[in-house]
């Protein structure tokens, strides 16, 4: 029996599954297999169940009843008998009929077989191996009760009970009925498998788009970084030899030069400044998109903020032969909640744009105080030019980064396109908008709203700009007032050190150099200096060692901390050792004399 079973496992049961197999075409099956050890039984299934004609099965009064007259010769079935007389030749039969490929549909089974097994125990052995069998089982007495029955084969839907002696027609009915059970389940079996298989194939496929879609991913965001890492540091690396050229050429420019001479500075000043803006630009892009924008919100001074843009761009303006007003029409907050340097970076684009695209007439930065739906207070900012105005279709398009009105213009006045988009993103970040009217050939005003974003304290009546009526902001004369006091750099680097201490000097104050952080050390503690200009980044010692330790020496000297990168974080860090302010590199003259003048005496000449 052992081997059997074996065999069983090994081969037969392959079989069963291909029954239902997806791919296979699910026939009909009449097969039927009798199990019983009395002969004259099997005759007596053979007959009601081989027989082609239907006369042959006495149907008796119930055939026109139960069948109907007309369809009982479709109705019968042809039935294919097999014939076994104990319950393990049928058990035989089974294994045989499942190698070959040609399972029963149902059996007939005897429930007393002696000696061998009796029905109940057959029909166990049986299922064991072939579960799909649909089974009538044949009974004269009630050998078991339906309590044991289901407990010996549990509750099946498989199992139906004949009672003895039969009835021709439930005899037929039952194998009509129960072979067509049996193709129904294994067609639908043979679905669910189809169903199962495509399922599977689909989830497979999908598993493997999220795997690759997800190493696509990685290697996207891999690249990103890299690519933002790479212009961080390519814009480092440029911006610093960038900046001697443009401060060099600012000192140059103030030599006894001849004309020429002067003209060449200029265009050396001026391309080096296009450069650093394209510069800034991309780098400034890259980091909004990475949304590693920092905005640092403060209560600030407006009036400060519009001296600011006058001095850096009123200059350049009226060099062109431009008149340069900003104007205040409303009585404008004292203070406002915003992030000033952004709010300029704003100002510096939309008038740096005016200027380029202006060539005559005027570009007015207009301010007026405005309130909103829900009565929340706004500044309105128009930048107004006389310049060459833009085409109505092109006004949404050119917020869009890269996107410039016409080639052959953007070749004539240069740009990268980028400077409406970073200016739209800021204005958004600072919780403002942007807008735009223009008429082409007569000039353009864009207008940026930012909130006030906090209680709105009057102006004093001392305020450096009246507001009660139009006025004009003029630029700082910081040139005529000088400092003094001695001042030690601790930089690296040649060139820097030699244009800080040009500026320095021009500025009215005596320098002292160190080429590293334990020189400067050195230096402060033979020495007695009003300030030390500390390079965070310098070989042998860094700034942050420097400092620590002039601290713990007590040295008490303002540290200005020199870091390029001027983030709140990088700041702190400079904070946190000991430094007393911080400036960022490159270092720009105006930043370093607002710097440094906080700490150094003044010398205001009577000019
Ligand atoms: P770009 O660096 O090219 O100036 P921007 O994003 O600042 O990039 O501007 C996009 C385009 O919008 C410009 O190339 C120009 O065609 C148009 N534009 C911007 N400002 C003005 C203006 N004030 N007058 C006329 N055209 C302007």
């Amino acid at each position: 029996m052992e081997s059997i079973t074996n065999k069983v496992e090994g081969s037969i049961l392959p079989d069963t599954k291909k029954v239902g197999s997806s791919n296979k075409n699910i026939e009909r099956n009449h097969r039927i297999l009798i199990i019983d050890d009395n002969e004259a039984i099997h005759n007596d299934f053979r007959a009601i169940l081989e027989s082609k004609d239907e006369n042959a099965i006495d149907l008796g009064e119930e055939k026109n009843a139960i069948f109907g007259n007309q369809q009982i010769k479709e109705k019968l079935s042809n039935f294919e008998i097999t014939s076994a007389f104990q319950g393990k030749e049928g058990l035989l039969k089974i294994q045989q009929a499942l190698q070959e490929g040609h399972p029963y549909a149902m059996a007939f089974i005897d429930m007393r077989m002696p000696p061998g097994w009796d029905g109940l125990e057959t029909i166990q052995k049986i299922w064991e191996e072939y579960p799909d069998l649909q089974v009538v089982i044949c009974t004269a007495y009630s050998d078991y009760s339906w309590h044991e029955i289901v407990k010996k084969l549990g509750e099946t839907e498989k199992l139906l009970i004949l009672k003895k002696p039969f009835d021709n027609i439930e005899v037929y009915q039952l194998a009509s009925a129960l072979t067509e059970k049996w193709y129904l389940t294994q067609k639908a079996r043979s679905k669910q498998e189809e169903l199962e298989q495509i399922v599977k194939q689909r989830t497979e496929l999908l598993e493997e788009t999220n795997r690759q879609l997800t190493i696509a991913l990685e290697e996207a965001e891999e690249a990103d970084r890299a690519k933002s890492e790479f212009l961080a540091n390519m814009s480092h690396e440029i911006r610093t030899p960038m900046s001697s050229v443009i401060g060099f050429s600012d000192v140059l420019a103030e030599e006894d030069l001849t004309e020429n001479q002067k003209k060449y500075v200029e265009l050396i000043r001026q391309s080096g400044k296009n450069l650093m803006q394209i510069i800034n630009d991309i780098l400034d892009f890259s980091k909004i998109k990475a949304g590693k924008f920092e905005i640092k919100m403060i209560e600030c001074d407006l009036d400060q903020i519009l001296s600011e843009v006058e001095s850096i761009m009123g200059l350049d303006a009226r060099n062109k032969g431009l008149e340069f007003k900003i104007i205040q029409k409303e009585k404008l907050p004292s203070q406002i909640y915003t992030d000033p340097t952004r709010l300029r970076q704003c100002f510096i684009n939309l008038i740096g744009n005016s200027l380029k695209f202006t060539e005559k007439g005027h570009i007015y930065l207009i301010a007026s105080l405005e309130y909103d739906n829900d009565n929340k207070p706004y500044i309105r900012f128009d930048v107004e030019d006389t310049g060459i105005g833009i085409k109505s279709e092109n006004m949404e398009s050119i917020f869009e980064s890269f996107s410039q009105v016409d080639h052959g213009a953007s070749r004539k006045y240069g740009g990268t396109g980028l400077g409406l988009a970073i200016t739209k993103q800021l204005s958004n970040l600072l919780g403002g908008t942007i807008s735009l009217t223009s008429q082409l050939g007569k000039g353009s005003v864009f207008t940026l709203t930012i909130p006030v974003g906090m209680d709105i304290k009057p102006k004093s009546s001392s305020a450096k700009y009246d507001t009660s009526k139009n006025s004009t902001i003029n630029s700082d004369n910081q040139n005529n007032t000088k400092l003094s006091g001695s001042v030690l750099i601790a930089e690296d680097c040649p060139s820097n050190q030699l244009l800080v201490k040009i500026i320095l000097q021009k500025m009215g104050v005596d320098v002292t150099i160190a080429n590293d952080g334990l020189e400067a050390v050195r230096k402060a503690q033979s020495q007695s200096f009003d300030l030390i200009l500390m390079d965070m980044q310098m070989p042998e010692m860094n700034g942050y060692e420097a400092t620590k330790i002039l601290r713990e020496k007590n040295i008490t000297t303002p540290i200005i901390a020199c870091t390029a990168s001027a983030t709140e974080g990088a700041c702190k860090k400079c904070l946190d050792v000991g430094c007393t302010d911080y400036i960022s590199k490159p270092i720009k003259r105006d930043e370093l004399y607002k710097t440094i003048s906080k700490y150094l005496p003044l010398i205001v000449s009577s000019v």
